[in-house]
C-alpha cells in the first residue's frame, strides 16, 4: 500500500462546469471547484506520505509512502488552474487526454500541452477517441487507440509516452496488454485499489475518485492509513462493477436518465 493514486478531472473556477472537459452533467460531476481543490491539496500535504511524485520514481521506491495526482480527460484547466496549483508545491500532474479532442473547445491545446510539459507536469494517454466502452473494443481497436494516441503525444512532445490511464473505469486484461505493446509502463484505472498489478510489461495501478461533492476531509481520508473512505469506494465499485456486468446497456440507460433528471 505504498502508493495510493487520486483519480481528478477537471477543476473550474465558479461553477463554470462545462468550461473545461467534456460538457453536460454526468461529466460535471467529477469536476471540482478550484476552491475546494486548493483545500484538498492543503490536507495533502499534511497526510504524511510524498505527495505528487512521477509514478515511475514513486514505483522505484517502494519503501516511500506516496499519493499521486492524476486528472483524466485533458480539460483546458489543466494549464489555467491544475498545473499552477500543483507547481507552485513542487508536485507533479499526470495528465491524461484523449488525443482526438487536443485543441477543440474546452480542452488542452498543443502549445498547453508543451508548456505542461515544461512545467515538469507528466502527459500520457486517455486513449484517442475516448470510447465509452473501452473493454468492448476488439484487439485491433484496442492498438488503434493506444498506438495512435501514443504516437501523436510523443510527436507533440518530442519524447516518449510510457503512462496511460483506461477511460471510463472499462478496464481488462486486453486492455493493458494492448497498452503495454504501445509502450505504456504504468496504467492507471479507476478501479479502487492499492494492490499494483504487472499485466506483460506494464504496471496497473488503480485509483480513489474524487467527485464533486467530496471535501478536503474525504481527501484527507482517501491518503490516511487505515481508510473508510478508501474501503467505501471499493464497495460501492464493486456493486456498480456487478451491475454494470450483468445490466450493460441497461446500466448505461439508467445514468443517462439519472443524470438528466439531476440536471432539469
Ligand atoms: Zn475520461
Amino acid at each position: 500500500m505504498s502508493i495510493i493514486a487520486l483519480e481528478y478531472h477537471d477543476v473550474v473556477a465558479g461553477a463554470d462546469w462545462d468550461s473545461s472537459g467534456f460538457p453536460g452533467e454526468a461529466a460535471a460531476s467529477y469536476k471540482l471547484s478550484d476552491v475546494v481543490f486548493m483545500a484538498q491539496l492543503d490536507v495533502l500535504s499534511e497526510s504524511g506520505r510524498r505527495v505528487g511524485a512521477d509514478v515511475h520514481a514513486a514505483l522505484a521506491d517502494p519503501e516511500v509512502p506516496h499519493v499521486l495526482l492524476t486528472f483524466d480527460d485533458g480539460g483546458a484547466s489543466a494549464l489555467t488552474v491544475i498545473g499552477p496549483a500543483l507547481a507552485s508545491r513542487g508536485w507533479r500532474a499526470h495528465l491524461f487526454v484523449p488525443t482526438d479532442r487536443i485543441g477543440t473547445p474546452g480542452f488542452v491545446t498543443v502549445e498547453g500541452l508543451r508548456n505542461l510539459q515544461r512545467a515538469g507536469h507528466v502527459i500520457g494517454s486517455h486513449s484517442a477517441t475516448h470510447p465509452t466502452r473501452m473493454s468492448r473494443l476488439s484487439a485491433a481497436a484496442l492498438r488503434a487507440e493506444w498506438r495512435g494516441s501514443i504516437a501523436l503525444l510523443e510527436d507533440i512532445l518530442g519524447e516518449r509516452v510510457t503512462v496511460a490511464s483506461v477511460p471510463g473505469g472499462y478496464y481488462s486484461r486486453p486492455v493493458a496488454e494492448a497498452a503495454s505493446e504501445a509502450g505504456v509502463r504504468a496504467l492507471f484505472t479507476s478501479e479502487p485499489v492499492t494492490a499494483i498489478e504487472t499485466v506483460a510489461s506494464c504496471a496497473v495501478i488503480g485509483r480513489f475518485t474524487l467527485r464533486r461533492w467530496h471535501s478536503a476531509r474525504y481527501a484527507a481520508s482517501l491518503a490516511g492509513r487505515r481508510s473508510f473512505a478508501r474501503y467505501g469506494q471499493w464497495i460501492g465499485w464493486s456493486a456498480k462493477k456487478l451491475l454494470k456486468r450483468t445490466a450493460g446497456d441497461a446500466y448505461l440507460r439508467w445514468r443517462a436518465a439519472t443524470f438528466e433528471r439531476a440536471s432539469r
